[in-house]
């Protein structure tokens, strides 16, 4: 596997990926950097969680820095346009963290709020500029800024411009940008207008796909039961009353409920430990060790801690928190069920995660079955669940969630359709 110190990025800039705990490239960085230093264009099939935004911030920082001079007034070197708001100021936040040692300028600007500050940071130009399209072409239509010495030109979530009605504002921008430059192209997924879109700005791209995986792993017994979020803690400590739960990956969302979950666990006397970004390397890599050793029963890991892990014999996957990208869960549960063994993927789902199993239905092609005999169902959410379906009386039944887990292994059982 290709480690960040493989690629040839500029010490300052490893430093900074280093300060950020990553330690190996996602499958995008690993891909797409090498092309992008050496100014290829690029159509990058992936969405947001992918670590994409490191794999176009890292090497266009590593660019300005190799090759410094000025944007000159009012001008960008480099343009990164994006549908929101929360993307563009993300996407401005890894700029600052990953070129934190480089000094180089940065303006993010977007609608709906004040134009003023804007202005006066474009004034003497800057080196990136991250903006959504309106308040950008509002800019340029006041003569706050020109975009024809600009030398990197990165179009993200071009799927999400197109349904969002972006697209006519995206086309009056390209107009204005000059022939020779670098483009890059990020879209989830590629209608026939943005595959034409790519086709027209993109010279002679690399083309990089991460897994637009929409297929589970048939050996992998799913399923879901619906909690209150106040209750998934308890749930998980039924869940592992389970003794065929005997290695068990855990995934959360975040880093800090990762370390949560895995304290709490340690209270009960589960043997647990987590990994996330901000654990040491040597705290990481001992947590494994004692994961495949069977030291500890429980990994509590978030999805990208838990990407280059492959340990064999993980028995369940559970989700206690769902993943907001439906093809996390599709990485998530294929954890299991490796080497020609069967698995088991156990969903908690509480009312904000409702939307997000709706995804994951909708891109893995099936409903996951229900368990409804766990002393935390939560009713309101199952209900939330089936709008059109004929209501049915709770099975409040004092069955353990175990019986039903071990149950959900030879014929899953749904009780409701949503
Ligand atoms: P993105 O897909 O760009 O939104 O990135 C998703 C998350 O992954 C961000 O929180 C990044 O900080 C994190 N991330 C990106 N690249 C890596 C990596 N190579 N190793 C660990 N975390 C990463």
């Amino acid at each position: 596997m290709t480690k960040f110190s493989d690629l040839p990025l500029i010490e300052p800039i490893q430093r900074a990926v280093r300060a950020e705990n990553y330690e190996t490239p996602t499958p995008i960085q690993a891909q797409a950097i090498p092309h992008l230093l050496a100014g290829r264009d690029l159509l990058g099939c992936a969405q947001t969680g992918t670590g994409k935004t490191a794999a176009f911030a890292l090497p266009i920082l590593n660019r300005l820095a190799t090759d410094r001079r000025r944007a000159g007034p009012q001008a960008a070197r480099v343009l990164v346009l994006t549908p929101t708001r929360e993307l563009a100021t993300q996407i401005g936040d890894s700029f600052r963290t990953y070129g934190r040692h480089l000094g180089q300028s940065l303006a993010v600007i977007f609608g709906g709020v004040g134009q003023q500050p804007q202005v006066q940071a474009l004034t003497r130009g800057v080196d990136i500029l991250v903006a959504t399209p309106g308040r950008l072409l509002d800019l340029i239509g006041q003569g706050h800024l020109r975009l024809d010495r600009l030398e990197v030109f990165v179009l993200d979530e071009a799927d999400r411009m197109l349904d969002m009605g972006f697209i006519h504002d995206v086309r009056k921008i390209l107009r204005l940008l000059p022939k020779q430059r670098q483009t890059l192209l990020f879209s989830a997924t590629m209608p026939t207008d943005i595959a034409r879109l790519a086709d027209n700005i993109l010279t002679d791209p690399v083309r990089v796909e991460v897994t637009p995986v929409s297929s589970t792993a048939e050996r992998i017994n799913q399923s879901v039961l619906f909690v209150n979020t106040a209750n998934k803690r308890a749930l998980l400590s039924e869940v592992l009353k389970n003794s065929e739960i005997r290695r068990a990956l855990v995934f959360t969302r975040t880093k800090h409920g990762a370390n949560r979950v895995a304290k709490q666990l340690g209270d009960i006397q589960v043997p647990a430990d987590a990994i996330h970004g901000n654990k040491s390397q040597t705290a990481r890599q001992r947590a494994l060790e004692d994961f495949r050793s069977g030291r500890i029963r429980v990994l509590v890991a978030t999805d990208i801690a838990a990407r280059g892990i492959d340990i064999d014999g993980i028995t369940h996957v559970i989700n206690y928190d769902l993943p907001n990208v439906p093809e996390s869960y599709v990485h998530r549960i294929g954890r299991t069920a490796r080497a020609g063994t069967d698995g088991i993927a156990i969903s908690f789902c509480d009312a904000e995660e409702r939307a997000y199993l709706r995804d994951i239905e909708k891109l893995i092609r099936q409903q996951v079955p229900v368990i409804e005999n766990h002393p935390f169902v939560a009713q309101g959410v199952a209900l939330a669940a089936a709008p059109a379906a004929a209501p049915k009386s709770r099975d409040g039944g004092g069955e353990r969630v175990e019986n039903g887990a071990a149950r959900s292994r030879g014929r899953p059982r749904r009780n409701r359709r949503r």
